[in-house]
């Protein structure tokens, strides 16, 4: 008798995340210096983290010794004060990753079906292998558009959870807040919208679905400190939702799924206004700078509000391997049925140049 076939069903089968390789890995791989290498590849921060987020972090190793608190007091206390939802409607995630496969511990099992988008997160598809339910995947309208009425219709009797997010990643397609509530509302009751607001801190004006959660409405919303609060290396994020629906969530996690040095980090960012609203400006700056020199290379791109670009290069994997050789480490999304793009981070000014320029060159060569 094999591993193999100790297995349980679906482990040999189920597909394997790809994430963006490392700096030094590239470096190590390709011979290159790493310090003139730049990843754009992850959506991670490039202006660093928080440094009051830092600053407690640092603080909270001084206890390393001692388990987290499993309850996340502090944490759930200040999103509440945030939020304006009860200390009990919050459930923390390893990593708002985590929150989507605590959905699936919760609500999933061999029969029953998701609901999701193309080329969408590639995780809620996994979740919903790993636990042998059936994932449904409904077309995307002309331009990479999200289309939901599309995914009301795919929903049946067996459907269990609708997963959307917006900005959608890798597409960066976003869909309006009167589109989200008319799905929310025509929803049946035996389905939960999982809604993933991984980007929704670079947004203008987001939609706010906590009406809707007052009201009833099956719905959890997930969020990162990943993204604008350059904490992706801690692993943490959030889900907030009805009362009921959180607790069901904190009985599926493990007691301390989230350590204490990036709970008290996660709090002192969510303080951190001036870190926040500096990179949400470098942000849009950087989008309008990526957006000019795509349009002056001619290239389509999928309008952008979070923190990259979807890219249409032609060759996605030749133009990535083309990029990553003279350093410059971006998304090929060829797995997301995307061959013919690249995605790209928001960099720094800096960055976003010299992206610019080596994709200037590396076409310029086709
Ligand atoms: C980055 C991202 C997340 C958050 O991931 P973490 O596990 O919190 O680092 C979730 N959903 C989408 C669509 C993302 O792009």
């Amino acid at each position: 008798m094999t591993f193999a076939e100790l297995a349980n069903p679906g482990v040999l089968t189920q597909p394997i995340y790809e994430p963006g390789k490392p700096i030094d890995t590239v470096a190590r791989e390709l011979g290159l210096d790493p310090t003139g290498i730049i990843k754009l590849a992850s959506n991670e921060n490039p202006h660093g983290s928080s440094p009051l987020a830092i600053a407690a972090a640092q603080r909270a190793l001084q206890e390393a010794n001692l388990y987290p608190d499993g309850g996340y007091y502090s944490l759930r206390q200040k999103l509440s004060a945030k939020l304006g939802l009860g200390m009990d409607q919050f459930v923390m995630g390893n990593g708002s990753n985590e929150l989507i496969e605590l959905m699936g511990h919760a609500f999933l099992a061999p029969g029953a079906e998701c609901v999701m988008h193309q080329s969408a997160f590639i995780v809620y598809k996994l979740v919903t292998l790993m636990f042998g339910a059936k994932p449904v995947e409904v077309s995307l309208a002309a331009g990479l558009r999200q289309d939901l009425p599309a995914l009301l219709a795919a929903v049946t009797p067996k459907t269990k959870l609708v997963f959307l997010a917006s900005p959608a990643n890798p597409t960066g397609a976003t869909s309006t807040a009167e589109e989200i509530m008319a799905l929310v509302r025509a929803l049946p009751p035996h389905v939960i919208l999982v809604m993933d607001e991984a980007y929704v801190d670079f947004l203008d004006n987001a939609p706010d679905l906590r009406p809707l959660i007052a009201e009833g409405k099956k719905v959890i919303c997930l969020r990162t400190f990943s993204k604008i609060y350059g904490l992706a290396s801690l692993r943490i994020g959030y889900g907030y939702a009805a009362p009921e629906l959180i607790a069901i969530l904190q009985r599926v996690r493990q007691p301390f799924n989230v350590n204490a040095i990036a709970s008290a980090a996660a709090v002192a960012a969510l303080d951190d206004e001036e870190f926040v609203t500096k990179c949400r400006r470098e942000n849009r700056v950087g989008l309008a700078q990526l957006g000019a020199g795509f349009t002056q290379l001619g290239l389509e791109f999928v309008p952008a509000q979070g923190n990259f670009v979807l890219v249409k290069v032609g060759d996605g994997g030749a133009a990535f391997d083309a990029l990553q050789r003279q350093g410059v480490i971006t998304r090929p999304v060829k797995g997301y049925g995307l061959p013919e793009w690249l995605r790209v981070t928001v960099g720094t000014q800096a960055q976003n140049e010299r992206l610019l320029k080596t994709l200037a060159s590396v076409l310029a060569k086709r």
